[in-house]
Parts: structure tokens; C-alpha cells; sequence
């Protein structure tokens, strides 16, 4: 089964996408070759996967191009460009608008999306008209933004997390007050979400709704309004969790789209590179259809580390010390061990006198596997080419430091999401 859940909605939309992939160029051929009785998702997850590299191929259509998404190739970092014909942009605007009516904007909202990027800003806006609420776009420096905000008493806003805390720095220093009731926020990961989203009720009198995107794809997630969870989108798109080794569903993998709203130029399982993991879902009233949720973008399969100037792949390093570190628990502990708290591990890098240093910070705090961790520095020494230091922490100092991160590189400039003093203290202990 390629997904644990379709509900009619997307299945209708589903096959009129199907149907015009079928006469698509470059997949007509692909599809025409399955066995008559295939299932129309038995179909699509016979199909290959889409990456980035091989996006190109989606050019291949006789449609006209209507609009361009633009993305920064991660590798090569030159500009790729994903075009919509009219109809795909339709699409895109219904899809942007269905979001935002789930959220709860309404045709009495005065709108702003600001400090974003305008490849999204031109969709959203029109999609935000379309609800029938009022649309003013802002430009100038950051005050004076976020005083038309004000002033224009905008009542729902598009923005980024760091923006909203830089609003609330402005509405602290200049007493106005906002007239949001609504913001939207998106494209950086929040470390404390409950608390946060305090702040903004607090400060700004608005409720926060947080969603995670892409440049390419628009939104597949969008932050539960009960609990802390992610759901994803399942109108109008298929999402579907892979594991990256063996390519078969997992809990735990890439996250793979295929938005239902490209027709002439699709997006057939595509990549996303971004791993995430599934999480058990809390009761809510949002009104997800798909059960399925997740904590948050857990990190990016191609992200590399440089340690003293060799290049590593850190999402696959960190799986196999996990799974080290994790088998060695199970077999000491096979008795008592309960799948309650799964082991986490977080790498962290910090750059001593012109040399990388590496700290491994585990949880689960048991005297005998203290010996065992030898395990881990040996795996270091022949992957890193250099030792780490290994660190056992509690679960609760874990969650609260490390946000479940892979890894954080402390030789960074200042991560503002990233509480790097504290990480500092564990570190010299
Ligand atoms: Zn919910």
C-alpha cells in the first residue's frame, strides 16, 4: 500500500490527475507498460521517484509556460526553474486559498504576506483575494513594514517566525497595538512552539498557525491548533514517507510529494530531500483528514559536514551511530527495554583553536552503557578521522537543547533558534 490513507476528496482529484499523466510525454510510455489491473496508486508507486537533479524532465511538454518557480540547487547552487503552465497556477492559487480557509482567514480579513519570498507572495495574494478578503502589500525597510501593518490595521499576516518576533520587539518598544487576530507563519523551524505562540497572543493578540513548505511545492504541512503536531495536507497532494535505503515505506524516512495540483507540468514523487518522522497523533479538532503527523522537518538527506576540511554525509552517519548506540541498549536491556523513549543523538561541532571538535549527546542514562560508548568513539574515529566526546544526557535537557536536531554546528554565526550558550555549558562540563 503506497499511503495508509486516501480519503474521497483526494481520490477524486487524484484520477483526473492520473488521466492527464497518462497523456503526459514522458511518463505515457511508463504507465502504458503496467499490467491492466493495476490500482490507479498501485500505478503511481510504480512509478520513479522525481529528484532535483532530474527536474528537467518535466520540461517536456507541449503547454505553454505561465509562471516559473524558482530554486537554489543545494549542490551546484545555480538557479533551477520549475514552470506552471496557466492551469497548474490555477491550481496553485486554489490550492494556497483551501489552506487558507482551513486556518480560518475569512472575506472580513485585511491581508499582508510580508518579508517572503515573491514567488509566493504573488500566488497568495491572489488566493487571499479570492476569499474575498482585503489584500495590501507592504515594501520599505522593517519599521516602517511592520507600521503599515499597524496603521493599516492588517488583521492577518503571511510571515516568517524571526519577522513576528521582530514585530513583537516593535509593538514592545512603541506601544501601538496590532490589530492581528490571525498570522501565518513559515520557511524556519520554531524551537519553543507553545511558548511562542504565547508571545504572539500576548504581544500581537493573534493566533499562530505555523506551516512547513517548500520552494518548489508550496505547503504540506500545517501546525495542529490543539497539540503539537504537524499535519500534512492531504487535499490535493499525496505524501508518502520513504525510507531513503531500502525504498519502501517507512515511519521514518523522505518525505515524497506528489502535488495533485501541477497537471501539465507534474511533479511525479518528488524528493523532497527533507526527513521526517512520524509521530503518534493527538485527538484534535482541526479537520485533517490524513492521520498521519509529525513533529517537524527532523533534518535534509543531502546535508554534508565539513570536520577539519573532509566533507561527510551527516544524515547517514547519524543513523548508523544511532543504530549503535541503540542495539547496544537493546541487548543489555532486552528485558526491561520499553519502546517508550526511542534513544536520541545529536552531533555537535565546535571549533577549538583552528581545530573541529565533535561531542556525541545521547540519552538514556544507565551506568553499564557508559562502557559501551567505546562503540560509538571507534565508529567516530573511522568515519570523522577524529575522536568525539561522548556525553549522556536526560531526556528532558535532550528535548529542551537540541530540538531533536542531527547535528549543530556551533562554528556557525549566531542561530537565533539554537540556545548555543547552554549547549556551551553542557559541553565544558
Ligand atoms: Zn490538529
Amino acid at each position: 500500500m503506497l499511503i495508509k490513507f486516501f480519503d474521497a476528496e483526494n481520490k477524486s482529484s487524484f484520477y483526473q490527475w492520473l488521466k492527464k499523466l497518462e497523456k503526459h510525454r514522458f511518463y505515457k510510455k511508463e504507465l502504458k507498460s503496467l499490467s491492466q489491473k493495476a490500482t490507479p496508486l498501485g500505478k503511481l508507486s510504480s512509478l520513479s521517484m522525481l529528484s532535483r537533479k532530474e527536474i528537467d524532465k518535466i520540461l517536456v511538454n507541449d503547454k505553454k509556460i505561465s509562471y516559473v518557480m524558482r530554486m537554489r540547487n543545494q549542490v551546484s547552487s545555480e538557479m533551477v526553474n520549475i514552470p506552471l503552465s496557466k492551469k497548474d497556477f490555477e491550481g496553485l492559487i486554489i490550492f494556497e486559498k483551501d489552506k487558507f480557509e482551513k486556518i480560518g482567514v475569512n472575506s472580513q480579513d485585511i491581508a499582508s504576506v510580508i518579508f517572503f519570498p515573491l514567488q509566493h507572495v504573488i500566488p497568495m495574494s491572489l488566493a487571499l483575494q479570492r476569499l474575498g478578503a482585503i489584500y495590501i502589500p507592504f515594501e520599505g525597510d522593517e519599521e516602517k513594514v511592520f507600521f503599515d501593518v499597524i496603521n493599516n490595521k492588517i488583521s492577518f499576516l503571511v510571515t516568517t517566525p524571526s519577522r513576528v518576533s521582530k514585530l513583537i520587539d516593535f509593538v514592545k518598544k512603541t506601544k501601538l497595538k496590532s490589530s492581528l487576530r490571525l498570522i501565518n507563519t513559515g520557511g524556519q523551524k520554531i524551537k519553543d512552539y507553545h511558548f511562542f505562540k504565547m508571545k504572539v497572543k500576548k504581544y500581537l493578540g493573534a493566533d499562530l498557525v505555523d506551516n512547513i513548505g517548500s520552494s518548489e511545492l508550496q505547503n504540506f504541512a500545517i501546525h495542529c491548533r490543539e497539540h503539537e503536531q504537524y499535519h500534512f495536507v492531504s487535499k490535493d497532494q499525496i505524501v508518502e514517507v520513504i525510507d531513503p535505503e531500502t525504498k519502501s515505506i517507512s515511519d521514518k524516512g523522505e518525505l515524497v510529494i506528489t502535488p495533485l495540483w501541477r497537471k501539465d507540468f507534474p511533479l511525479v514523487r518528488y524528493k523532497t530531500r527533507d526527513i521526517v518522522k512520524l509521530i503518534k497523533s493527538k485527538k484534535c479538532s482541526c479537520g485533517f483528514a490524513d492521520p498521519r503527523v509529525i513533529k517537524g522537518i527532523e533534518g535534509r538527506l543531502d546535508q554534508m559536514i565539513k570536520l577539519n576540511g573532509v566533507l561527510l554525509p551527516i544524515y547517514q552517519i547519524h543513523q548508523k551511530l544511532l543504530k549503535l548506540w541503540t542495539e547496544q541498549i537493546v541487548i543489555l536491556d532486552n528485558l526491561i527495554w520499553k519502546y517508550r523513549d526511542s534513544p536520541k543523538l545529536c552531533l555537535v561541532v565546535q571549533e577549538k583553536r583552528r581545530k573541529d571538535e565533535l561531542f556525541i549527546f545521547i540519552t538514556k542514562k544507565r551506568s553499564a552503557f557508559f562502557r559501551r560508548k567505546n562503540l560509538l568513539v571507534k565508529f567516530c574515529q573511522k568515519e570523522f578521522y577524529l575522536t568525539p566526546e561522548v556525553r549522556v544526557i536526560e531526556y528532558n535537557v535532550f528535548n529542551k537543547l537540541f530540538l531533536e536536531s542531527m547535528l549543530i554546528d556551533l562554528r556557525l554565526k549566531v542561530n537565533k533558534m539554537v540556545n548555543q550558550k547552554a549547549i556551551k555549558k553542557l559541553i565544558n562540563v
